[in-house]
């Protein structure tokens, strides 16, 4: 294993100069979620805090009203499905540095699951 990196700046830098290089991979057996960026060649392992599902229409309309209709607890039992499933419809769609916050789209499942990190670790391969 190379260098471990705990911040979130990493995976900001990543997702600023080639988006379309992070790739949501998997779900953890302890619950991380691991993107990696295809151009870089880095692995971002983010801890969820929590996860809210939002069904994607309502994101487009209001971003804001944030907390509508959560699905208590489920978010992340749903987002783990969704990434044994078929985690090549998952996509990272925004990410948030000074919120903590990721944006995962399923494009399967047409939902958004809002993540808040708790912390972020960058691995180098
Ligand atoms: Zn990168
Ligand atoms: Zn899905």
């Amino acid at each position: 294993m190379g260098q471990i990196v705990r911040s979130g700046a990493f995976l900001q830098q990543c997702w600023s100069v080639h988006p379309l290089c992070v790739a949501v991979k998997r779900m953890t057996d302890d619950n991380r979620l691991i993107l990696s960026c295809t151009s870089c060649r880095f692995v971002h392992h983010l801890t969820p805090s929590s996860v809210v599902v939002r069904a994607s229409a309502v994101l487009d309309q209001a971003e804001d009203s944030s907390r509508e209709d959560p699905i208590p607890d489920s978010g992340q039992a749903q987002l783990a499905g969704c990434l044994a499933e078929h985690p090549s419809a998952l996509s990272l769609r925004e990410m948030d540095v000074f919120e903590d916050l990721v944006l995962v789209r399923c494009a399967e499942c047409r939902r958004h699951y809002a993540v808040t990190v708790s912390s972020f670790e960058t691995h180098q391969k």
